[in-house]
């Protein structure tokens, strides 16, 4: 279509797309450098019992360090090592990374503290996530109850009948398993009882816009109601205000992590934040 309208917009099409391929096998390379290079680097969200002011846990979230873009958010970066399964390996090191953390942490006396990792679809589909989350466990001397698994309702649909053999198996061994950013997916309600989740998190979209938007308010009371009829941890994502804390926390949903409490922290950060609020 782009030539009907004369060969000088066809090449200016031509050029743009080609720059747009260029640009992206320049990021894929550098990507696979990355861990090599160390250029990867954890941040640290704090969960905190809103009901005691305690942080119970925190959730583990990437970013790239990138040597002349700085900071780089993991949703620039995240589709494409999804896309090119490099996902599997970095997520591996995110494991271990985020589990060295917290025996860190445990060691130093906060050994009440959890640790949730996102985990991408890739990871699930290969064999063997089990024993290495196992493995890794026991390297660090942990037990599987401290790990918490996030999973999204997009990971869960993928391929539902392998994804339910190997959460059953995880959830035999004893990991803690969150479905996160729930409420924006497309899973059926029923999924809430077949899979063996530990943990609910409800979508910052949904906390975003309470107690001023009805239907949020009204979905976000659903949800927790569902939630603890089911035995379920809620954990409120994206609490950013008093007032949104103080709505959660009437309605029976304590557990919350947001700009409220903390924005994601550098391990250091985040020790530095532990020591102050303990
Ligand atoms: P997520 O797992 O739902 O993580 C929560 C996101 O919300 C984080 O964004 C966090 O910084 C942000 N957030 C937390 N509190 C607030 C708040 O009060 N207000 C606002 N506006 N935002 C808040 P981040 O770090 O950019 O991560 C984005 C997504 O990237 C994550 O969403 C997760 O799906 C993915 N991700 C991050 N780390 C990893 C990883 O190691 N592996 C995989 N597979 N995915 C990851
Ligand atoms: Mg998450
Ligand atoms: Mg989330």
């Amino acid at each position: 279509r782009a030539k009907e309208r004369g060969g000088n917009t066809y090449e200016f099409y031509a050029e743009e797309i080609g720059a747009h391929a260029e640009k992206r096998l320049l990021l894929e390379n550098e990507l696979r450098r990355a861990l090599n290079r160390d250029e990867f680097v954890l941040h640290y969200q704090p969960q905190v019992d809103s009901a005691t002011g305690r942080p119970c846990g925190f959730e583990a979230l990437i970013r790239w360090q990138h040597p002349e873009r700085g900071l780089v958010p993991p949703g620039d970066f995240i589709p494409i090592l999804e896309e090119t399964g490099m996902i599997v390996e970095v997520g591996d090191w995110v494991l271990q990374t985020a589990l060295r953390q917290l025996a860190d942490w445990h060691r130093r006396g906060w050994d009440g503290l959890t640790m949730a990792v996102n985990l991408s679809s890739r990871q699930f589909e290969r064999s063997g996530l089990p024993e290495t989350l196992e493995r890794a466990l026991n390297e660090h001397g942990l037990d599987p109850g401290v790990l918490e698994l996030e999973i999204t309702e997009g990971t869960l649909m993928q391929d539902v009948a392998s994804t339910t053999f190997t959460l059953q198996q995880l959830s035999r061994s004893g990991f803690g398993i969150a479905l996160d950013d729930f409420g924006t997916g497309y899973s059926s309600l029923s999924y809430l009882s077949k899979f063996p989740f530990t943990t609910l998190k409800i979508d910052r979209a949904f906390v975003r816009d309470i107690p001023g938007d009805p239907d949020h308010t009204a979905i976000t009371r659903a949800i927790v109601a569902m939630g603890q009829g089911l035995r379920l941890r809620l954990v409120a994502e994206g609490v950013e205000t008093e007032e949104q804390r103080a709505f959660l926390n009437g309605l029976g949903c304590s557990l919350m992590q947001g700009y409220l409490y903390s924005r994601p922290l550098s391990a250091a950060a985040a020790t530095a934040w532990l020591a102050d609020s303990v």
